[in-house]
This record gives structure tokens, sequence and C-alpha cells, in this order.
């Protein structure tokens, strides 16, 4: 079975839930086929497991199922963040007794652990089995700085909260951001319930990760040069090693044709539509934004599940059909379609993923964000970055949709600003991807950690 070979074992910790076990298993199999002598030891839940490991992999990755301490006879999908408290209740136990079986198994005992950064309190085990401790963040630098200074947030700020206006307050106090309004920041930080599990997960999370080996990003360093300044004074080896999406090859499945249906029109006059895998805006947004889209006739592509349809004014999905304006599918090849030259705008919840793909694109946005880092990710794309604008009152009516729909989408100095702007973060975005690039040097110093070579 190749053991001979193998001189080195590394357990991976997944969070179970949404993209996150995805992302971690697009960076083990990158590590994997760079270190071919470490065996990996990927531990998730039966259910994630069964959806990553479709096809076959890496011969040095292992799969290991774990609980998700779901009760008996539990009926998915439950109380919203439920299932994400049952698994957290069992997860530093399950995990601990899974490296047992996997040392066993592989006849090594563990040499780093590799980890998804909301799992924090596998940095005991890891100083337990006296191993280097590697922590992955799915989201962007301006969220996990959030995180990692939110102790001296709260100490500044918390008095204000409940107060008039404090939401729109501008703040200049978090390193490495020249200002932030308050009202942008994740919940939990300093606004919202600060002692449900979603408050202090990551809070402790912002504590531990001072102490990891290595923090890894899904995202490029010259996206946020003062950020990754700062974090790399507050982490050691704090490695931008993205855009994962421009690491590994898109998907080629086009199973609703958005790739056909793009060819057929004009360069960047297409606004693509999604909200991700867990968003969708309330009825009568959808009703404002389906106006506003036929109001201005500007083409669009619609990733929107079937069941939504309801919503929508009636006779506009037919219409916008037959006459060709717009195109609905329950799911898109988003990286693909935000390449295609057809594209001109992006309505975004401001998901990091779809950020970053945007970006990676060249593709400016209209951001509509919900909660978590949505609101902050918003915030970098209108007030830092430049390169797309927040929703007028920060949800969708006709006149605030028709004016962000003009504004992306007409030929004027300020946008044409954004359109260079994002131009330039995506070379940036390719460069530090290519030969010699910095999340390439950035690669090769993880793998240094996970082999041992550096610490
Ligand atoms: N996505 C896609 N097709 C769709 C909708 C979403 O491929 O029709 C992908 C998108 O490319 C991104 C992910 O789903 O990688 C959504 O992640 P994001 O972080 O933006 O949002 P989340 O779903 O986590 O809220």
């Amino acid at each position: 079975n190749g053991n001979g070979l193998r001189n080195r074992h590394v357990a991976v910790f997944a969070f179970p839930f949404a993209s996150h076990p995805q992302l971690l298993l697009t960076l083990v199999r990158r590590l994997a086929a760079a270190t071919p002598a470490v065996v990996f030891s990927f531990f998730s839940t039966e259910r994630t497991n069964r959806a990553l490991f479709t096809e076959r992999g890496c011969d040095n990755i292992l799969r290991y199922d774990v609980p998700d301490g779901l009760p008996e006879g539990y009926v998915l999908p439950g109380k919203i963040h439920e299932d994400i408290n049952y698994f957290l209740a069992v997860a530093e136990k399950e995990f601990k007794r899974g490296v047992q079986v996997a040392e066993k198994d592989v006849g090594m005992t563990i040499n780093c652990l590799v980890v998804d950064a909301f799992l924090w309190f596998s940095a005991d085990l890891a100083e337990e089995l006296k191993v280097p401790w590697v922590a992955l963040w799915t989201a962007g630098a301006c969220s996990l700085s959030t995180h990692i200074y939110t102790d001296l947030i709260r100490e500044k700020y918390a008095e204000l909260k409940g107060s008039a206006g404090v939401n729109d307050e501008i703040v200049d106090l978090i390193p490495g951001f020249t200002s932030i309004r308050l009202g942008d920041l994740p919940s939990g930080v300093i606004l919202g319930d600060l002692d449900s599990p979603f408050a202090t997960m990551p809070h402790r999370m912002g504590r531990t990760l001072t102490k990891a080996t290595a923090v890894l990003i899904n995202s490029f360093q010259e996206l946020d040069p003062d950020l990754t300044k700062d974090l790399s004074s507050m982490c050691n080896n704090f490695l931008n090693i993205g855009p994962f999406n421009l690491v590994s090859s898109p998907s080629k499945d086009d199973e609703f044709s958005c790739i056909t249906w793009l060819d057929n029109q004009k360069p960047g006059s297409v606004a693509y539509i999604s909200f991700g895998t867990k968003f969708s805006p309330p009825p009568h947004e959808l009703v404002a934004l389906a106006e506003a889209l036929e109001a201005t006739k500007t083409p669009f592509l619609w990733s929107i599940n079937e069941d939504s349809h309801r919503h929508f004014p009636l006779g506009f999905l037919e219409t916008t059909t037959a006459n060709g304006l717009g195109k609905f599918v329950p799911w898109a090849p988003q990286v693909r379609v935000l390449e295609h030259i057809a594209i001109g705008v992006f309505v975004t919840h401001s998901g990091w993923n779809s950020v970053l793909e945007s970006i990676g694109a060249g593709v400016p946005m209209i951001c509509r964000p919900f909660i978590g880092d949505q609101p902050i990710n918003t915030w970098m794309v209108e007030r830092v970055w430049g390169i797309g604008v927040r929703i007028e009152g920060g949800n969708f009516t006709k006149h605030g949709t028709c004016r962000a729909l003009e504004q992306v989408l007409s030929a004027n100095a300020s946008s044409k600003g954004r359109k260079e702007r994002v131009g330039a973060l995506k070379d940036h975005a390719h460069k530090a991807v290519g030969p010699n690039g910095s999340s390439i040097q950035n690669f090769k110093t993880l793998v240094g950690v996970v082999t041992g070579a550096t610490l």
C-alpha cells in the first residue's frame, strides 16, 4: 500500500458545515500532491465525507468519519444552527478518539494537525501531542482581523452598544483598517448576542489563532497589504495561499446551459445574480429586483431555486424567458460564468467565495449582504477596494436597484474606475498564483511546516 515510503502523518479536522469541508479538502489535495511521503487522515462527518469523496483522489489521503452528535432519530435540517451545536458538543472527544484510530491504522503517530479555524479547541490536542497546529480561515483577512481584535473592539466600543446610530459609527481603531463602520462588523463581535455560541466560537478562535504554528487564508496578500502586515505581526506564519478557485480548475459541468446562453449576449452587459448556497432575499425584495431588471432592460442570469419562482411578479419569469432578457437556473457554474466576457456585474450577498471569485474574474459587484462576514466584505468591496456598490438602504427596492444597475453598468467615469480597479486586482490575483507568485511562495512555506522542514 505504499506505506513504506511514507514518513509523516497529518491529521486534518473539518468543520462539517456549508462549504467549509470542501475548501479544506481542496487545500489537503494540494498538499497531498506536493508531499507524496505524507499521509493525511481527513476527519469529517459521514454525511459530508460522502459528498466530498466521490471521485478517486490522492492515495495519501485517508477518509475518516466522525459522529455528528445528532440524537437518534433527529431529522435534518432541524432548528437553525442546532446541528452545529450538537456537533460541537462531541467534536473534541470524537476527533481525539479518531486520531487514535488513525494512528493505529496508519502505523504512525500524528506529526501535525491541520484544522478549520473554527475548531479552535483542537489547539489543546496539538499541544498535548506536541505537534504544529495549522489553522485554515476560510474567509477574508478583514473578518479574521475583527475576530482577532474582538477584545480590543469590545473594550473600546461596547458602551456604545444599544445607543442610537451605533451602526453608522465609523471608527478607526482596528489595526490594518483605515476605518470601518461598526454596523458592518461580523455579528457577535460587539453587536448581537455576545453569549451565543456563534459569538463565543469566533471570539475564542481569535484568541487562540495567535498561538497557531501557521494561519492560512483563502486570499492573496496584494488584496489586503495592510491587514496582511498587521496579521503577520499577530500570528506566526500568516499565509495567504489563495484564491483557491484560481489554483484548482473549475468544473466543466454546465447542466443548465448558462455558458451557451451567455455566448449570445453582448460583452459586459449581463447581470449575474446569486446569493450563495444558503441565503435568499425576502419575497418583496425579489419582486423589487425583478422589477428593476425589467425597467432597466438589463439582461440577467439568475441562479435561484425553483421554489422561489412563486415570489416573482406575475408573468415575469415567462415574459423575460420568452423575450430573451433573462435566464433562470437552479445552479450555475459560477466561476466560469463570472469569467465570461458577457458578464457586466455580479449581484451578490458578498459571501467570501463569491467576492473572491468576482475579483478573480474582474467583475464589479452590487452587494446585498445578510449576516456574518457579508457586511464587512461589502464594506471592503465598496469603500476599501472601490470595486462595487452596496445596495441603497441595505435591501432591494425598485428605485435603489435601478440606480445601482445603472451606476455599475453605465460607461461613466466612476463605473470605469470600478472596472479598472477590479481588473487590477484580478491581475494581482492571477500573479499571486502564477510562477513565483506570493501565494505560491506562501504555499511552499506551508509545505515546510507540514513536512517538518521549517518550524
Ligand atoms: N455557487 C455556484 N453556483 C451557484 C451558486 C453558488 O457555483 O449557482 C458557488 C459559488 O461559486 C461559491 C459558493 O457557491 O463558491 C458560495 O460561497 P459563498 O462563500 O459566496 O457563499 P455561502 O454559500 O457560503 O453563503
